[in-house]
Parts: structure tokens; sequence; C-alpha cells
């Protein structure tokens, strides 16, 4: 008998369609969107993992209710642009790993 160990490749979309949201109506995060025009890079955009920023022109769109809230906005945003708390109780992701 093998004992090899299988690696399986999972996609982070897949794994991420694991999970349900529930959204929060009252938004957890707050963008200051006029101190992101001045943003040079705009890290956001390139780290956070679910896409919740988005590059429109010199303007940052953002949208809240996919976040995962792993929190990386907060920290690399230079601008302290970023308003986060995690979202009341009982809402936002439930992680299922499976
Ligand atoms: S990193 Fe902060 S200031 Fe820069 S674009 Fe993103 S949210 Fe705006
Ligand atoms: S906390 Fe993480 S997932 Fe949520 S918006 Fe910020 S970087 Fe994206």
């Amino acid at each position: 008998m093998s004992s090899k160990l299988k690696l399986r490749k999972i996609r982070l979309e897949d794994m991420l369609n694991n999970n349900i949201w529930d959204v929060d109506p009252r938004p957890h995060i707050i963008l200051d969107t006029s101190k992101c025009r001045d943003c040079e890079y705009k890290p956001c955009i390139r780290l956070c993992p679910v896409g919740c920023y988005v590059s429109h022109g010199d303007e940052v769109l953002f949208s809240y209710e996919g976040c995962v809230e792993c929190g990386t906005c907060r920290v690399i945003c230079p601008k302290e642009a970023i308003t986060w708390e995690y979202p009341r109780s009982g809402r936002g992701i439930h992680f299922r790993f499976s």
C-alpha cells in the first residue's frame, strides 16, 4: 500500500463558495474615499483577497458584502481612510471548511 499523501488543489473561489454570508445591512467597513484619490499605490485593490476594492479611474469603488473579515485593508491603508469593525454579532461571514 502506498503511503504517499495525495494533495488536492482547491481554487480560492471554490473554498469561498463553501462559506455563507449573513450580510449586516449596516456596513462594518466605512471608506473615506476622499483620501483614496491621493493614495499613490492603492494597495487595497491588490491585497484584498476577495476583491472588495476595485479601481475605477482615480477612484476606488468598495463593497463590504463579500468581506471575509481578514483585516488586511485595515492594516495596509496608508491614509487611515478605513473605519473597520466586525459585523454585528452573528452577522458577516460564516466559515465552512470542507
Ligand atoms: S489603501 Fe486606503 S487610501 Fe489607499 S485607495 Fe485603499 S482605502 Fe483608499
Ligand atoms: S477585511 Fe479583508 S476581505 Fe474585508 S475588505 Fe478588508 S481586505 Fe477585503
